[in-house]
């Protein structure tokens, strides 16, 4: 079969043959790959970054962002039948921390965990694949359109979850955790395809959502952002300070710029008792000036917390494929738009490369679903 694989750290990709994979265990499940996308992390590895081969390996397939149609599973596999469609997890776990051994590898204590198609295990961009039925998450058939922005929702849906969480158990007047983010007002800085499904996610659980970019008011990434009841700000034009004052002290932030300046300018924002959830990672660069005590001082005095978030585990999982169902139900037009870029595997050199205003998710498309 076909693999789009990466020789890591030199920037070479290649359209590969590699050894089809087959059930060879009571829970596996094989799926035939429908659509893979691609992340700036992919982009990272095209370019001789981030990737690791798998042990004892020179190259290694990329992609970790998967749709599939079940071909055939294991006899133990009670979860999913031949024809349903599912997305494989991306980490798997260290198998030594008590993170992982409770099925919690997205938070790794040791970070001797792998990531299919990243770090140590090879990935999805292949046109079969075969793992664990406890990593797979079975995605409605309603929704298999969008089933492959199930991987980057699932980091948003952590990152909600995980504040929705803190906030509930420190303002003890809520029950439910689930209800803290009605009528809050929340600012998504960076709206690619991680804070626009961010802003999706806000919107479902009742959010005032302003998201804040760079690119023009005219483009798609905003207007699916006003489709589904936000409002837009370009960062050029309102600074901090101008958003303040427009929108009022923001109760949640969601940070997915990577932007270090920036990821520290928008804590001025933030409302008595507010939480702020950082899930861009700068890269190493230029020190960055910050007005430390101010920072520190208004933390501690209004009650606010700061979190970084990374990566999801199988309940946030399937909160993703919950939210993209209800979405699409909701915003049928909207969420069409999201996928803006369909490449076939051949093509790989340009869905890695094309990177215009006009993008939101670019897949790689392996096969048409049954
Ligand atoms: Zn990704
Ligand atoms: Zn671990």
């Amino acid at each position: 079969m076909k693999a789009i694989t990466t020789m890591p750290g030199t920037g070479r990709v290649f359209l590969a043959d590699r050894e089809e994979p087959h059930i060879a265990a009571p829970d596996h499940v094989k799926l035939r790959v429908l659509q893979v996308g691609i992340c700036g992390t992919d982009r990272e590895e095209a370019a001789g970054g981030r990737a690791t081969a798998p042990a004892g390996k020179e190259d290694l397939v990329i992609g970790h962002e998967m749709l599939g149609q079940v071909v055939e599973t294991g006899e133990n596999v009670t979860s999913v039948k031949p024809g349903d469609f599912g997305v494989f997890m991306v980490r798997r776990g260290c198998g030594e921390c008590a993170a992982c051994l409770n099925n919690r590898s997205d938070m790794c204590y040791t970070g001797a965990y792998t990531e299919r198609g990243i770090k140590g295990a090879d990935g999805y961009q292949a046109a079969y694949v075969v793992d664990a039925e406890q990593y797979l998450v079975k995605v409605p058939a309603a929704t298999a359109d969008i089933g492959v922005l199930t991987e980057p929702m699932s980091v948003a849906a952590k990152a909600i979850d995980e504040s929705m969480h803190i906030q509930a158990a420190r303002l003890r007047d809520i029950d439910d955790p689930g209800s803290w983010m009605k009528g809050k007002r929340a600012l998504i800085a960076g709206i690619g395809p991680i804070g626009l499904l961010a802003a999706v996610a806000l919107r479902l659980r009742g959010a005032d959502v302003t998201g804040l970019d760079v690119v023009h008011e005219d483009s798609v990434r905003p207007e699916v952002l006003r489709m589904i009841g936000g409002r837009y700000m370009h960062g050029d034009l309102v600074g901090p300070d101008n958003i303040r004052a427009l929108v009022g002290p923001i109760d949640f932030v969601f940070e997915a710029t990577g932007i270090a300046t920036m990821q520290f300018e928008l804590m001025d924002l933030l409302a008595v008792n507010a939480i702020y959830v950082a899930t861009g990672i700068p890269a190493a660069g230029r020190p960055v000036t910050i007005p430390g005590s101010a920072l520190m001082q208004q933390l501690v005095l209004n009650n606010q917390v700061v979190l970084g978030s990374v990566n999801a585990s199988i309940y946030h999982y399937r909160q993703a494929v919950e939210y993209l169902a209800a979405a699409f139900e909701r915003w049928p037009k909207a969420m069409s738009k999201i996928i803006t870029h369909r490449y076939a595997p051949g093509d790989f050199d340009n869905a890695l490369h094309l990177h215009g205003a006009d993008e939101i998710k670019v897949v790689i498309e392996w096969s048409r679903p049954d």
